[in-house]
């Protein structure tokens, strides 16, 4: 598919509301909540070799953002569960990224909530074979620390992916993207190392690997995979709080998301990274794209 095609204006499929319709006719009013304040939430999802790695995880994790929104989906697990491989094989993508959508419509605007309609849609799509660029990825990423923090708990509601907060996200990865690098590292409210703008890190050193608490920013699906697999193959990992001057103490660093999988950060600021063939970070990148091809 063409990487200079907008997203609006493709052929192919998209459900929408319970049923599968045109790519071109899947539009939605600009006079909706979901639009004007954000009312949102979604999910990122990659399906190898046709099967949608921990797709039942991630259709839970939309009913809870939603529900943490106080939106209510009308439709079922089973039905978005269903829903995503319909769409997948209307595609006919093997491999492809997965984005669920539920927002407010436009019955009602302003801040009430209780006569809204929600509308929920899918879409997929196959460009983001990877999320940075495939060089980018190999090589390993330079990171700038944001000037934008990941909110306090009672300032967002952190276990959602809910849309309004990713603006801090963009926000970030903005002031990275024009100072030249490729993406940034936020700290949270209270100074501590949270995150990239749309993953999770971890710092390796020897067979230790510790990562951020994430008491204010999404336990990412793929962080917790990463987790299982290090502890499995004997590494000891540590989930702490992180003050940005211990960064330099570490021999690597990672982000993972369903989006960025597993890629290597070259440095941070003025702090840099061992990258390559003989890092654990490449070994570790390996064994999940196994594992994620190889997931019934
Ligand atoms: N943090 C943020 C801000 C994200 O957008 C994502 C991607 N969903 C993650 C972390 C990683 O989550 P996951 O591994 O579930 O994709």
């Amino acid at each position: 598919m063409n990487m200079l095609k907008s997203f609006e204006n493709r052929d192919g499929w998209i459900w929408m509301n319970g049923k599968i319709i045109p790519w071109k006719d899947a539009n939605s009013h600009i006079i909706s909540q979901g639009l004007h304040y954000a009312s949102a939430v979604f999910e990122g999802e990659r399906a190898y070799n046709g099967k949608i790695f921990k797709s039942e995880e991630h259709t839970k994790r939309f009913f809870k953002s939603a529900e943490i929104i106080g939106m209510e989906i009308p439709f079922t697990h089973d039905q978005i569960n269903k829903a995503k491989y319909e769409l997948i094989d209307k595609m006919n993508y093997k491999n492809c990224y997965v984005r669920p959508l539920a927002w407010r419509g436009g019955n009602q605007m302003g801040l009430s909530t209780g006569e809204s309609n929600i509308n929920v849609a899918i879409a997929v799509w196959d460009d983001w074979a990877t999320y940075f660029k495939i060089e980018d990825q190999k090589a390993g990423l330079r990171l700038i620390t944001s000037p934008w923090k990941r909110p306090a708990p009672d300032t967002a509601p952190y276990e959602a992916k809910a849309s309004g907060p990713y603006i801090i996200c963009t926000l970030s990865k903005e002031f990275a993207e024009k100072k030249g690098y490729h993406d940034a590292l936020m700290l949270d409210y209270r100074g501590y190392v949270a995150e990239g703008t749309g993953a999770n890190i971890f710092f390796i050193k020897d067979k230790n690997i510790h990562t951020p608490i994430p008491d204010c920013f999404l336990n990412g699906i793929t962080r917790q995979t990463v987790i299982e697999m290090a502890t499995s193959q004997g590494f000891q990992i540590t989930e702490k709080h992180l003050m940005p001057d211990e960064i330099g103490n570490y021999d690597e660093a990672f982000l993972t998301g369903t989006a960025a999988e597993i890629t290597p950060i070259k440095s941070i600021d003025d702090f840099k990274y061992n990258t390559g063939d003989n890092t654990t970070t490449f070994k570790f990148m390996n064994d999940f794209s196994d594992m994620v091809k190889n997931a019934s």
